[in-house]
C-alpha cells in the first residue's frame, strides 16, 4: 500500500488534487540557526496537504522524509501553561491505570526526558522505573531523577533488548504526526515489548487546527496530522483494544490510551462511521490564511513594532507563509534563552527576549500559539508596556472558546 494515495491513519484511498500547497518550507523548524543567512539557506520541502474524506486526517503526500539529529530543539517546559499540560496528562494515565504501584514506563521519542522526569515527580514512589528512547537524546544536557534512563536511539529490536522487566505503560507523546506510516510505529510496540501494557499517545489534534483556522500547524515535520476519528483508526489498525480517545490541552492535541494484550492483531477499523467534524475545510482555509493575515498585519503594523511570540515551529511557519520578506515582523519573541540571538528558519527573523523586546517598545505581538494566550497576555501586562496582544487564527472562531 503506498503511504501516498492512502490515508496513513485509516488507509482510505485519497486521490484528485492536494488540498494545500507551498513550493517550499523548511524541512526542520526545531533546528535553531546562528546567522540570518544560515536560517534563510535551511533545506527546504515541498507541502502537498491532503485531507481524508473518510477520517478527516490531513497528510503531505509530498513528504520525502526529514534527518532528526542532537541540534533539534524543543523545549516547551519553560511555560506554565504547558507544565500544567503535563501534570493532566500524568494525571490522566495514573487515572486509567487505576492508581497501580511500582509502574515502569517506556517513552518512545522521549526528547530530553521531560515528560519521564515530570512523571517521577507526579508520580513519586509510584514510578519504579522510566526508560526513554530517543535518537535526538543529548545526555550531556541532561539532567535525570536516578529511577530515569534516556537511551540515544530509537526503538527497534536492538535498543528493546536493554528492557529487561516487565512493562506497564508506553507513552509516546508528539511522535505520530512526523511518521508517514504511524500504524506501523505503533504495531512495532508491540513486537520489541511484551504485552500486556497501556499505551498512551499524545499529538497534534487536526480538529482543532481547522476549526480554529491554524494553517500554521502544517509545518513540513508534521506529515501526518491525525484527527480523533484517524487517530482511533491507527490504533485499531496497529492491534490495540479498550481505545479511549480524548482531547487535552484546550483542544489542541489528542491524548489516546488503549491495551496491548497478547495475541492482538492488526486490523483496519472503519473511521468513516467518525468522520471528523471539519473535513472539507483545509482548501478554503489554505485559500485564505496568508491573504487575510497580510491584511491584519499591516493593520497593526501602523501601532509600531511588531513581533510574533513563539519562536519553535508555529511561530517560524506562521512567519514563512504571512511575512516571508521581513517587512510586517521586526523580530520574534521567545521565552526560551537557549533561542535568543538565534534566527527563524527559512525567514530570518531575529529571536529576542520579552525584556528585549519590551526595552525595544514592542506594540503589538501576534500570538503563534493561542492556547497560550493567557500565559503570554499576564507577562505583557507585567512588563507594564503598552502592548497589543493578537492571536494567530480564525477570527471568526476566536480561541479560546468563552
Ligand atoms: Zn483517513
Amino acid at each position: 500500500m503506498s503511504s501516498r494515495a492512502h490515508c496513513p491513519c485509516c488507509g482510505a484511498a485519497v486521490a484528485g488534487p492536494a488540498h494545500f500547497e507551498h513550493p517550499g518550507v523548511p524541512r526542520l523548524l526545531n533546528v535553531l540557526a546562528a546567522s540570518r543567512e544560515e536560517a534563510i539557506a535551511a533545506p527546504l520541502g515541498r507541502l502537498e496537504l491532503v485531507e481524508c474524506a473518510s477520517c478527516g486526517t490531513v497528510f503531505n503526500r509530498a513528504f520525502s522524509g526529514v534527518a532528526y539529529g542532537p541540534d533539534y530543539f524543543v523545549d516547551a517546559t519553560l511555560s506554565g501553561r504547558y507544565r500544567a499540560q503535563l501534570d493532566d496528562v500524568s494525571d490522566r494515565l495514573d487515572e486509567r491505570i487505576s492508581h497501580r504501584r511500582a509502574l515502569s514506563i517506556v517513552d518512545v521519542g522521549a526528547g530530553q526526558g521531560s515528560f519521564l522526569k515530570h512523571l517521577a515527580a507526579r508520580l513519586g514512589s509510584r514510578l519504579a522505573c522510566g526508560r526513554g528512547f530517543d535518537p535526538a537524546f543529548r545526555p550531556a544536557s541532561a539532567s535525570l531523577p536516578e529511577n530515569v534512563e534516556v537511551t540515544s536511539s530509537l526503538l527497534d529490536a536492538t535498543s528493546a533488548r536493554t528492557i529487561t522487566s516487565p512493562v506497564d505503560i508506553v507513552a509516546t507523546r508528539h511522535v505520530v504526526e512526523h511518521l508517514q506510516d504511524p500504524v506501523g510505529f505503533l504495531a512495532s510496540f508491540r513486537r520489541h515489548i511484551a504485552p500486556p501494557f497501556t499505551l498512551l499517545v499524545e499529538t497534534p489534534n487536526v480538529g482543532h487546527t481547522l476549526a480554529h483556522g491554524l494553517l500554521h500547524d502544517f509545518c513540513y515535520e508534521h506529515c501526518s496530522m491525525a484527527s480523533e476519528a484517524g487517530l482511533r483508526a491507527a490504533l485499531e489498525a496497529a492491534g490495540y483494544d479498550s481505545i479511549e480517545v480524548g482531547t487535552a490541552f484546550d483542544g489542541e492535541y489528542l491524548l489516546a490510551f488503549a491495551n496491548a494484550t497478547p495475541g492482538g492483531e492488526q486490523k483496519r477499523g472503519d473511521a468513516g462511521a467518525n468522520r471528523a467534524a471539519f473535513a472539507g475545510s483545509l482548501a478554503e482555509l489554505g485559500d485564505r490564511f496568508a491573504r487575510e493575515h497580510r491584511q491584519h498585519l499591516t493593520r497593526t503594523r501602523a501601532r509600531g513594532t511588531q513581533a510574533i511570540w513563539g519562536a519553535a515551529g508555529k511561530g517560524a511557519l506562521f512567519a514563512l507563509l504571512v511575512d516571508p520578506d521581513r517587512d510586517l515582523v521586526d523580530f520574534a519573541i521567545d521565552i526560551h534563552p537557549g533561542k535568543h540571538g538565534s534566527y527563524l528558519p527559512g525567514t530570518g527573523h531575529r529571536v529576542v527576549s520579552p525584556d528585549y523586546a519590551f526595552a525595544a517598545g514592542v506594540r503589538t505581538v501576534w500570538v503563534a500559539n493561542p492556547t497560550y494566550a493567557a500565559e503570554i497576555t499576564a507577562l505583557c501586562a507585567a512588563s507594564r508596556s503598552q502592548v497589543d496582544v493578537e492571536c494567530v487564527g480564525d477570527r471568526t472562531r476566536p480561541f479560546p472558546p468563552s
